[in-house]
């Protein structure tokens, strides 16, 4: 961020701009961009806009480096007034280097930390209700692509392509020489409505919505936008268990009843139900789980798991 950028953002505002914090200080800032001086950078950055009055957001990504900073990342962001987000999903770079998924957090760090927030514990209730009663997204199309990224969105990169979001970025189409209509009628067009090549177990899984698995993921961690990641199922299946929620079996899947690592996932639910996951010390959250404190998980157990 420059001045001459802030400048031009000024005279042509922008609905939302965020920046991601890596850090509070300059030693985790940098111990995890491994890039000197971007602490300086992002600070600079952060002040260029607020002298300017933009629609700033701050967000932060929690991770196994950063982690003991999240709660004075929220105080910063609270000093200067703008809304401030954690999340604990750590995607590979977009060329696909897998360096920085050894900074993630454990499955049950991730989930503990979704519990946190009470809005989102009430949400995922409202998601696995709704997926467990209605056919799964992903069953009633036959599309790669189920959601909304090339259909009334897309992402268009510094080098000028354009694709179907800031992450599905291994096929992207260039604008230069082109037109972004073209573009966006053609090959965008044909990328979002390529069919799917064969049946994996997210097709009938009925916990998709508590699951962050989608094609970039996909394509990001292994390779295949179909191929499901075996990390975010893991944290489906254990937010599913810690909310309570049934999960019908939804084929070869080695987190539901008689997979390989059921009975781990259910003894990370327990963990992180009877709170023996510690967050709170670097959120600053308390953990609220409201209705697993009735659910048979909170006494040692994943009932709706246990049960299928
Ligand atoms: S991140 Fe995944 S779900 Fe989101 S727009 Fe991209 S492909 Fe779609
Ligand atoms: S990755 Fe696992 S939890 Fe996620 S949609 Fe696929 S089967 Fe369901």
């Amino acid at each position: 961020m420059t001045e001459e950028i802030a400048d031009h953002l000024a005279q042509w505002p922008p609905f939302a701009i965020e920046i991601t914090l890596y850090g509070r200080t300059r030693e985790t800032y940098e111990a995890l961009t491994a890039v000197p001086g971007s602490y300086d950078r992002c600070l600079r950055g952060i002040k260029l806009l607020k002298e300017r009055n933009l629609p700033l957001k701050l967000k932060t990504v929690a991770t196994s480096v950063n982690k003991h900073e999240v709660l004075a990342m929220r105080q910063f962001a609270q000093e200067l007034g703008v809304e401030f987000k954690c999340d604990g999903q750590v995607n590979p770079r977009i060329d696909c280097s897998q360096s920085p998924l050894a900074t993630r957090l454990t499955p049950e760090e991730v989930v503990a930390l979704d519990m946190t927030d009470p809005k989102v514990v009430e949400e995922y209730h409202k998601l696995a209700e709704r997926d467990l009663h209605a056919p799964p997204n992903l069953s009633q199309v036959d599309t790669v692509y189920i959601c909304g990224g090339g259909v009334n969105s897309f992402a268009l990169n510094a080098y000028g392509e354009v694709g179907i979001c800031v992450i599905s970025q291994q096929e992207t189409f260039g604008i230069r020489g082109s037109s972004l209509r073209a573009v966006w009628d053609d090959s965008l067009q044909q990328l979002r409505n390529r069919k799917r090549s064969r049946l994996t177990k997210c097709v009938q899984c009925r916990i998709q919505s508590l699951c962050a698995m989608c094609p970039a993921n996909g394509e990001l961690e292994n390779g295949d936008k179909e191929s499901p990641v075996e990390f975010l199922c893991e944290v489906a299946h254990l937010r599913a268990a810690v909310v309570g929620a049934e999960i019908p079996n939804h084929g070869d899947c080695e987190f539901c009843a008689g997979g390989m690592h059921h009975a781990d996932m259910l003894e990370s639910a327990r963990r992180v139900v009877n709170r023996e996951v510690d967050v709170e010390s670097w959120t600053g959250f308390h953990q609220v789980l409201p209705i697993l404190n009735n659910s048979s998980v909170a006494v040692g157990g994943c009932g709706s798991c246990g049960s299928h």
